[in-house]
């Protein structure tokens, strides 16, 4: 094995065939597998894999770029989870768009730091962009500003410390409002922002998995009453476990009522901001101070693409900080643009380019009729689901989610179900034919379909039922069922 000259692996206009090349192994590799992807999973696990990947020297490298593809292909590419199989159906991942990734391999080549213009020029532009092409959609009017993130945790948590600069009151003072099926971000945001363990109140929801306005009301009068500060009121657009829409509109004229910062988590709801049929669930998140969207949920974006949009502008300037080395205050008042004047993150990947290839090559409908078309397929399961008798589904879906249960006849002990279902999920993974999630409701174990996959369809999930009942059943001991 020849040494390989250091120099010869820097990307400059030297080696630039060696790019080329070097790049096009690795796609060549991924199309590989893409092509020969029978299951989402091979259902590898842990204990398998760990000892090949431990037992790489790191300090021996390969000096071969085909042959270190060659090992990555055995240690990752074989068993990694892929979410572009139709039969993955578990978290909020989805597959990915073709345009986002040509953007993914310009932008870390080029390796733009969107942190300032001068590590950026266009970058940042092309952000800036971005933001107002989002803001505009949301309709936040003609203040708004916001900036690209890592994901929802963060931009939620960018949030909610403009709300609490906002509130003006000591800490321990200050209670955000959340329904209590919002994301676990938002408690992990009110710890980092200091507030005490009791900030997060939990507001019940409706059937269909909405916050109650009235309980909302009721909890932000006994606050005022207390002498306590209403710091935000987070509504989520597109519950991660359920897919639910809080009552925008009415959640907002309570939020305007207590002079209190409005804040929707739209992580996952914000593919409606594209849907030329479904915008209009979306309807009041105009109303929000702050807005969460992650792109690479559903936008068909990878990760990471994620923003924090404002009403006001001015509140960003809670997150700025003038380093002199950096962005000298002299450069605002020379009206340079330095994105990390608003971003919580110094050094940050230029990942709008994604989302600007895509819009560029797709257009926002396109990705909407991609978003509108998981939907659509997830009304379809629903019904399914629904007249299934094997089976318990939680709520008829908004989005792209269904919870449910397997229920046996025979069987009534509740925990017994709860273990069957547990092993039924676990099995399914082991097996790798599938892929699906899990959660609580009411303390009792449920399993989780999220569907993101427009190959995805009515087959793949009539056929995943029966895996997931074969499993239950043989759990239980019944009579085995062969899934087709
Ligand atoms: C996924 C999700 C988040 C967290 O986003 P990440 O990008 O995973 O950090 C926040 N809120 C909701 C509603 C989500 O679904």
């Amino acid at each position: 094995m020849s040494l390989l000259a250091p120099r010869s692996q820097l990307l400059n206009d030297l080696n630039a065939e060696a790019y080329r090349r070097s790049v096009a192994e690795g796609v060549e590799r991924v199309a590989e597998r893409l092509a020969g992807t029978a299951r989402p999973f091979t259902g590898v696990a842990p204990d398998q894999l760990a000892p090949h990947i431990t037992a790489v020297d790191l300090d021996r490298p390969l000096y071969d770029s085909a042959a270190a593809l060659d090992e990555l292909d055995a240690l990752y590419l074989r068993d990694a989870v892929y979410f572009h199989h139709p039969r993955y159906l578990a978290h909020l991942n989805c597959p990915v768009v073709i345009p986002a990734l040509v953007g993914e391999a310009v932008l870390s080549a080029v390796n733009s730091s969107l942190d300032t213009w001068d590590q950026s020029a266009g970058g940042t532009l092309i952000e800036r962009r971005l933001i107002d092409w989002t803001t505009e959609r949301i309709g936040l009017g003609e203040a708004a500003d916001g900036v690209f993130t890592s994901g929802g945790t963060q931009s939620n948590l960018h949030a909610l410390l403009l709300a609490r600069e906002e509130a003006k009151a000591h800490p321990n003072r200050l209670r955000i409002f959340a329904s209590d099926v919002s994301h676990f971000s938002v408690r992990k945001a009110a710890k980092l922002l200091g507030l005490g363990p009791e900030a997060v109140v939990a507001i019940p929801c409706d059937r269909d998995k909405r916050l109650q306005t009235v309980a909302l009301a009721n909890e932000l009068e006994r606050c005022a009453a207390d002498g306590l500060v209403p710091m935000a009121v987070v509504a989520t657009a597109g519950t991660t476990d359920f897919g639910s829409i809080d009552p925008l509109p009415e959640v907002a004229r309570l939020a305007e009522s207590y002079g209190t910062w409005m804040h929707v988590d739209a992580a996952y709801g914000c593919g409606l901001l594209a849907s030329p049929t479904r915008r209009s669930l979306l309807d009041g998140i105009e109303h929000a101070d702050s807005v969460t969207v992650d792109y690479h949920k559903s936008f068909f974006q990878p990760v990471s693409s994620s923003a924090v949009l404002v009403k006001d502008a001015a509140t960003l300037r809670h997150a700025t900080y003038h380093a002199d080395y950096l962005n000298p205050r002299r450069m605002a008042d020379e009206r340079i643009p330095n994105q990390v004047d608003k971003s919580l993150q110094t050094t940050r990947r230029f990942d709008a380019l994604k989302l600007w290839m895509t819009l560029r090559v797709m257009g926002a409908d396109g990705i909407g009729r991609l978003f509108d078309e998981v939907c659509d397929l997830t009304a379809r399961a629903w019904r399914i689901l629904a007249c299934d008798p094997r089976y318990d589904v939680v709520v008829e879906p908004a989005l792209s989610t269904l919870v449910f249960r397997y229920i046996p006849d025979s069987v009534t002990d509740p925990a017994r179900i709860d273990r069957a279902n547990l092993y039924a999920r676990k099995a399914l993974f082991a097996s790798g034919d599938a892929v699906v999630a899990g959660t609580t409701v009411g303390g009792r174990h449920f399993l989780k379909f999220t569907l993101l996959n427009p190959e995805t369809t009515t087959d793949d999930i009539s056929a995943v039922l029966d895996l997931v009942a074969g499993h239950a059943e043989q759990f239980l001991g019944d009579r085995l069922v062969h899934a087709s």
